[in-house]
């Protein structure tokens, strides 16, 4: 057998963060734990109630289809898809079928050593449907999830391996989240994968077979990698591939049949009459969410500031991380540093390590672009050590703590004006150093010295305060 390739393309459903539901102002809340609360005669499909489409959740999928680059129908036209389950409370999903919103874009994964254009076929608005919960021998539904929006993306075949497809799935976590469209958490749902899998050899494609209801990053690696393995071994046992649907066993670690294309759904699609055809206007574009895409501000950060790609990879892909980062470059060049390596390791090593182990996000914090950037050019310049710069950093994050008072009372004193107060302060109350410093005992110097070390906890730096305490005692020899 010569050059069996797999063919993979995904289906991934992501649910957008809007204010409201997809067709009615019920609030789309997803921490809502008390069930059927945020529902109304619209989201669960009462009869003579009309669906208006929602404005926020049109320019969120105008913002993704921007950043894919995807081409626009305007206009799109939504359309029912039957089918009968107990959470879709109306027996149809509204969705997008013939003229989907957005076709024909393309999306980077970008990687160390790695780069590959994906094609994007599709992406659609439609509506989600609402959740079962079985308990026992009986079933309940909860519709606070019916109708809340969902962008419905759907590439082309394009990866040739598991490792393609976390890729990118993982920078379209990253995307969706700087777009701020989704907080795409796969674990809360938020966003869900399907995977189209077929061994063809060279560019054919082969007997393409569904993987459903993937939702974690893990099922949808694990998965792959099993189907792919069992493709290869049917085919290399001279068998058929069969054309179905298969589920992913997360305890047995496989996939199993569940529906034959014999059985193939028929959704029966129709435009749905109650919407009318979605015209994009020039305000609307307007008020699209355009951003520096993720994978360009990796190689930004790479070229601009030196940066390794685990490290650019590490700061972008949290957007408020990146944005912090370099907010406080912008600021320590303003004070005349350019210290960039000493920022990195600092975020990297200790402001991540800090908010991990404290549980705390860097947006609940008061720490900011400036003051991180005063603390570093204070360590630059020898005012603090990295051990109190460290123990600052902590103190921050775990308490909130205000990082200008923290710096004033840790960094060293090196005003010579505070510390000649210092020494003043220490003559007067040791006369008899001074006395017998003046008789000619040096050692007197260092017990002064020493004293005022005392009197700032050891702020002072040692080196002025000796010099002013020399001069000091000087003059008095000398009268
Ligand atoms: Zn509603
Ligand atoms: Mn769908």
């Amino acid at each position: 057998m010569k050059n069996l390739i797999p063919k993979i393309g995904l289906e991934i459903h992501v649910e957008l963060c809007t204010t409201t539901k997809l067709f009615c102002d019920c609030p789309n809340n997803p921490d809502e734990t008390h069930p059927n609360t945020n529902i109304c005669e619209i989201c669960t499909g009462q009869p003579g109630v009309l669906p208006v489409p929602n404005k926020q959740a049109v320019i969120y999928i105008l913002s993704l289809a921007n950043a894919f680059k995807m081409k626009i129908n305007n206009p799109s036209i939504f359309a029912r898809k039957h089918y009968f389950y107990p959470d879709l409370p109306k027996n149809y999903q509204i969705s997008q079928y013939e003229l989907p919103i957005a076709f024909e874009g393309i999306f980077e994964i970008y990687r160390k050593n790695f780069s590959k254009t994906i094609r994007i076929r599709r992406i659609h608005l439609e509506e989600d449907a609402g959740r079962l919960i079985h308990l026992g021998d009986k079933s309940l539904v909860d519709f606070n999830r019916a109708g809340v929006p969902l962008i419905e993306i759907v590439t082309e075949p394009d990866f040739r391996s598991s490792e393609e497809v976390i890729y990118f799935a993982e920078d379209l976590i990253t995307l969706v989240r700087h777009l701020g469209i989704s907080k795409a958490n796969p674990e809360k749902g938020e966003i869900r994968f399907e995977a189209n899998i077929s061994l063809g050899i060279d560019d054919n494609l082969g007997t393409k077979v569904e993987i459903k209801n993937l939702n974690s990053l893990r099922a949808l690696e694990e998965s792959t990698l099993y189907e792919i393995e069992r493709q290869k071994q049917i085919i290399l046992s001279g068998e058929e591939v069969i054309q179905e649907t298969r589920g992913w066993d997360e305890n047995k670690k496989r996939t199993f049949s569940q529906r034959y294309k014999e059985e193939a759904e028929d959704y029966r699609y129709f435009p749905e009459p109650d919407i009318p055809p979605l015209f994009i206007d020039e305000g609307l574009k307007k008020e699209i969410i355009e951003i520096e895409l993720p994978s360009e501000r990796k190689k930004r950060f790479e070229r601009e500031f030196n940066l390794e790609f685990s490290e650019a990879h590490i700061i972008v892909k949290d957007k408020i991380l990146a944005d912090f980062f370099e907010n406080t470059i912008s600021e320590l060049k303003s004070m005349g540093s350019n210290n960039i390596k000493l920022l990195k390791n600092f975020l990297i090593n200790d402001i991540l390590g800090l908010l991990n182990k404290f549980n705390k996000n860097l947006s609940d914090l008061d720490f900011k672009p400036q003051h991180f950037a005063k603390l570093a050019k204070a360590f630059e310049d020898n005012l603090i050590s990295s051990k109190i710069f460290k123990d600052i950093l902590s103190k921050i994050i775990k308490d909130n703590a205000d990082a200008d008072n923290l710096l004033k009372e840790n960094q060293k004193i090196v005003a010579e004006p505070e510390i000649l107060n210092y020494v003043n302060e220490a003559i007067k109350n040791n006369q008899q150093a001074v006395q017998d410093f003046v008789a000619g005992k040096k050692s007197a110097l260092e017990f002064i010295v020493g004293y005022v070390m005392k009197l700032t906890k050891g702020k002072a730096d040692i080196e002025i305060t000796r010099k002013l305490i020399e001069q000091k005692l000087n003059e008095l020899k000398e009268k």
